[in-house]
């Protein structure tokens, strides 16, 4: 995996369709900006969760074709594309499948029947599924109210529930939902085996191992990173994934002092950088750079490769930083995102379960474009592949208004305002947007940033300073959090 920057959006972000984006990159604006482009999973057949629940792998030709990704190509972009192993759209063919033919499907065990799997471990309902005894429920991580279940009716009006950690919506007889994998299944190795020879038909370099963590479930253990099953879980899929040179990026959001970036680095995976965002706000709002310098030499010194980024297309990740912030403080950022319109969205009614705060990097810094700079240039020069979100690039506020036509659960559309051509056109002219692009072109262009150079982090009274060497090339940054200032120095 190269270390340049990374450009994220929906294929139809810009303009409306990947091809937009396609131009829009080859423009003198934008053109040798970036290195590669994370496109997110609506570029497949999808239907929910905008991408995230996949009907299947083939390139959804209302939004992209294959010819966009071969112009990537051809302008030195290479591509981040996701694997999404938890789950699929009941839309799927494999579920579609056990819908129509009930017990006589190919597909009954593809996904997970909760009374199957908790067999001898709870006691039915009248409803028709078990609830586990309350001794299997302790450990488990339900990210919505009751179980997570689907109740799908069966061709002889059998009611089944099956596994579902994700969004549903029921419009009997339509479903809609993302219906868990069930690991156990040769079928979905099979599948597995297929996806990842189909993305990296695409030409992708990055597969995004999306909520990965998950996919291994037994009764007795937790249902989100339980070990060893995760571990071994990843190993199969690098094996799947080797043979054609597929750089793996598994997700995963815990907090700092749970050490699971560590886990993942040593067993020689990259790993996300989800505390960049909360440190970098921390350090311009509160003035210091102390905890960002110490995390910043963390990575230099054991050598962990991520991808880190400001915004992405879910929300800013705050309750990681435990650990590495006192509690309060973690508390303190979540308020000030809030006063300034950000959402939380408290997990079954639990402050504090949720670890992401809805808004757009910017609103979150205040609107304030000089934060904003100094936002980007900090994580343009912290050592990782920077991944950097459209909305961010062009300085988009918190959108409340999408918030309230996607109605419930509809809080992270805040933050993924798709943007007209004309929109892109005049954001284009803003000092903000071109100040931007010329820090993200000097990171891909500068050879102080090549492969093998050695990055050093300096940090005394509020003053951060971090330098990239190579061969004789060397590229400084130097961050005043008092008075609120950045220089850039190629030496
Ligand atoms: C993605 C989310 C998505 C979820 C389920 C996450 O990790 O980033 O946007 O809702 O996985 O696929």
């Amino acid at each position: 995996m190269n270390n340049k920057p990374m450009l994220n959006a929906y294929p139809d972000s810009m303009g409306g369709r990947l091809s937009d984006i396609v131009s829009l990159l080859g423009r003198d604006e934008l053109k040798e900006a970036f290195g590669s482009f994370y496109i997110l999973p609506s570029i497949y057949h999808s239907d929910l969760d905008r991408g995230f629940s996949v009907i299947d792998y083939d390139i959804n030709e209302e939004l992209a074709g294959r010819q966009d990704l071969e112009e990537l190509k051809k302008l030195g972009i290479d591509l981040k594309l996701d694997f999404i192993l938890n789950h699929a759209s009941t839309g799927s063919p494999q579920f579609r499948d056990l819908v129509k033919r009930g017990e006589q499907s190919e597909y009954k065990d593809f996904f997970i029947n909760w009374n199957d799997f908790w067999q001898g471990c709870g006691s039915m309902t009248e409803e028709g599924y078990i609830q586990p005894d309350r001794k299997y429920l302790e450990n488990m991580f339900f990210r919505k109210p009751g179980l997570p279940i689907l109740m799908v009716r069966f061709p002889d009006g059998k009611k089944v529930p099956y596994w579902n950690t994700f969004y549903q919506e029921e419009h009997y007889p339509l479903y809609l939902g993302q219906m868990d994998l069930n690991i156990r299944s040769p079928k979905v190795w099979d599948f597995y085996k297929e996806t990842l020879k189909k993305i990296a038909s695409y030409g992708a370099d990055i597969v995004r191992l999306d909520a990965f963590a998950y996919a291994p479930k037994e009764p007795g253990a937790k249902n989100f990173l339980n070990e060893p099953g995760t571990w071994e879980l990843l190993g199969r899929i690098q094996e799947l994934a080797s043979p054609h040179k597929l750089t793996l990026l598994p997700e995963i959001h815990a907090t700092y002092e749970e050490q699971i970036y560590k886990k993942l680095s040593d067993k020689g995976y990259v790993t996300y950088d989800f505390f960049l965002p909360g440190l970098v706000i921390d350090a311009i709002e509160n003035k210091r750079s102390t905890y960002l310098a110490a995390w910043a030499r963390e990575l230099v010194e054991n050598d962990i490769k991520v991808v880190n980024m400001l915004g992405c297309h879910d929300g800013i990740p705050l309750l990681d930083l435990k650990g590495i912030l006192p509690e309060t403080e973690i508390q303190n950022l979540i308020e000030l995102i809030v006063e300034r319109g950000g959402l939380v969205k408290n997990l079954h009614g639990q402050k504090n379960m949720y670890y992401q705060v809805n808004a757009t990097y910017f609103s979150a810094l205040g609107e304030s474009e000089q934060k904003l700079l100094m936002a980007r240039a900090i994580q343009l020069f912290m050592p990782g592949k920077p991944q950097i979100w459209y909305l961010d690039l062009f300085a988009g506020k918190n959108d409340h208004e999408a918030v309230k036509r996607a109605g419930a659960s509809g809080h992270k559309e805040i933050n993924r305002t798709n943007l007209t051509a004309a929109e892109v056109n005049e954001a284009l002219k803003k000092e903000v947007v071109q100040k931007q692009i010329e820090l993200i072109r000097f990171r891909n262009t500068c050879r102080a940033f090549e492969e093998g150079a050695k990055v050093s982090v300096e940090e005394e009274a509020g003053i951060l300073r971090i330098t990239w060497k190579k061969d004789t090339f060397c590229a400084e940054l130097m961050v005043d959090f008092l008075n609120e200032r950045y220089e850039i120095r190629e030496i």
